[in-house]
């Protein structure tokens, strides 16, 4: 009885939202998805027939099968609900590159960009011309110039053929290498092991050779860019914000919080749900310089590249001038940082949801809107409890790798009952009514 109590409150959930101010993007529209799969698996047939009559014999065929595989991966990752697709932000990226074309004729007319719904400022080539564009990167960068800066180097690694290249070394790898990209490809892709993470992550991709492909990308990219109307120190501006971006910690939620938004009508605050997991017994100085030098690793390399790009083009050193963002991308810009909730939702991370929905509640930005968020991701959680399979969608406790803030909302979450699950959800079902 109770399940369809929630199937009901969770229908009127799509009416709900258009009450809110913000309405969350249409990610689900099936006929531009269908539209763009018939496009790619096109594109994708005319580029394995140009791999092969490129590489010929054993490579060829093997660099042929490699792509074959990993297309068909794509396609399936086209069906989820990990992109979104017609939207403000292809419009802009669109834009973006047509205007970079106008004085850079050697990039060609045929390109795409698809969106993921993906909260990490990030943005990667395919090869055959597919590009892919994290929303996150709305969320962390400042204005237009510096969303152009990073398509830049993106077409960058297009012209170089990056991607082809990087997978013929792959496969001029002796055995025992290859044996190992293997063993990476089952240890980190558990959950979804297939081609597409695989590249996504370029796991195969390792040290000089990766660092040097980064500096060409960044050269032609900054080449590109200094031909078009965007500001060319922005480059710099954009890679200086990401390096940042490594090193930046989620705030602190604050304990207050807690006794704020779960003390409901039905269910009175319990300290105990605070209670946290004992690690005294845990030797965190073992942990203390492997993190350190962890945290350091990605933020370097993108120092590294900083310091490359001013030796090559000393105009890049220039004092940085300070771009107005256009109307445009602060709207889009907004959306990004809304959509958040939804992409976390539609990745299937409940418990990031719910402490992502916190987070903003606690600074009292859309109370609404957070709440009906922490609504649907509690009907979740609630559902995972019931089926034993919130390990899937809550993380475990990790105290080498979670601030202490996270920490402690997952202890509160495993803390809960399912009986207390079942309140706040239904609270917070109600709630947005
Ligand atoms: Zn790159």
């Amino acid at each position: 009885m109770l399940k369809k109590t929630f199937q009901l409150l969770f229908l009127t959930f799509a009416a709900l939202v258009q009450a809110q101010n913000y309405t969350p993007l249409d990610t689900l529209d099936k006929s531009n998805r269908d539209a763009f799969i018939i496009k790619y698996k096109l594109r994708s047939e005319k580029f394995d027939k140009e791999i092969r009559t490129k590489t010929s014999g054993k490579t060829g065929k093997e660099l042929e099968q490699i792509y074959r595989e990993f297309q068909k991966d794509f396609i399936k990752e086209l069906g989820k609900n990990s992109f979104s697709f017609n939207t403000e932000f292809n419009n802009n990226l669109n834009t973006i590159i047509n205007e970079i074309r106008k004085n850079n004729s050697n990039i060609p007319e045929d390109l795409q960009v698809l969106v993921a719904r993906d909260n990490s400022p990030n943005a990667y080539c395919m090869g055959d011309g597919t590009f892919v564009v994290n929303m996150g990167l709305y969320y962390l960068l400042e204005n237009e110039d510096q969303i152009a800066s990073v398509m830049c180097h993106e077409l960058g690694h297009y012209l170089l053929e990056h991607t082809t290249k990087s997978q013929l070394r792959r496969i001029n790898q002796n055995e025992q290498d290859k044996s190992k990209v293997k063993e990476i490809k089952r240890q980190r892709y558990n959950r979804s092991a297939n081609a597409f993470s695989l590249f996504k992550e370029k796991a195969y991709e390792t040290g000089e050779y990766k660092r040097k492909a980064e500096l060409q990308a960044d050269s032609l990219g900054y080449k590109l860019l200094k031909e078009t109307k965007y500001k060319k120190l922005s480059f710099i501006n954009a890679l200086e914000l990401l390096a940042k971006y490594d090193t930046l910690k989620s705030k602190d939620l604050k304990v207050e919080a807690y006794k704020k938004y779960f003390s409901i009508p039905d269910q009175a605050f319990k300290e105990s749900w605070l209670k946290k997991e004992d690690f005294s017994s845990y030797d965190y100085s073992l942990y203390k310089e492997k993190l350190d030098k962890d945290s350091l690793k990605s933020h370097p390399e993108i120092v590294d590249r900083v310091r490359r790009l001013k030796e090559l083009f000393p105009e890049l050193s220039e004092k940085t001038v300070e771009i107005k963002p256009t109307d445009s991308f602060n709207e889009l810009s907004k959306i990004a940082a809304y959509e958040r909730l939804p992409n976390l939702y539609a990745s299937e991370d409940y418990g990031v949801g719910i402490y992502l929905a916190l987070l903003n509640l606690e600074r009292e930005n859309d109370p609404d809107y957070y709440k009906q968020w922490m609504g649907k991701c509690f009907y979740k959680i609630y559902e995972a409890r019931k089926n034993y399979t919130l390990n899937r969608y809550l993380d475990r406790i990790d105290p080498k790798n979670q601030s202490d803030s996270y920490q402690q909302f997952l202890s509160f979450m495993w803390n809960l009952s399912l009986e207390e699950i079942k309140n706040f959800t239904e609270f917070y079902n109600n709630k947005s009514s």
